[in-house]
């Protein structure tokens, strides 16, 4: 068996209770901003025809209305 001493066992213990905290940081950080940016990643349009208010996604110019199939531009603020 491998003989260490206490302080660098305790160096090592703390050392990858440390890593494993900053790899969930990380990983987590990465996942919210990936959800997040495909959720900002939409646009909302107005059907003129039968009232609805719907989104698509970020670069659609041209949206079907779910409800009534017509072709509506994107809201612009
Ligand atoms: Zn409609």
């Amino acid at each position: 068996m491998i003989d260490i001493g206490f302080s660098w066992f305790t160096l090592l213990y703390v050392a990858a209770g440390l890593l494993t905290v900053f790899g969930l940081w990380l990983y987590y950080d990465w996942r919210d901003k990936h959800l997040y940016e495909r959720e900002r990643a939409r646009v909302a349009f107005h059907c003129i025809k039968c009232g609805q208010v719907y989104s698509a996604r970020k670069r659609a110019e041209v949206a079907a209305c779910p409800s009534c199939g017509y072709e509506n531009h994107k809201l612009k603020f």
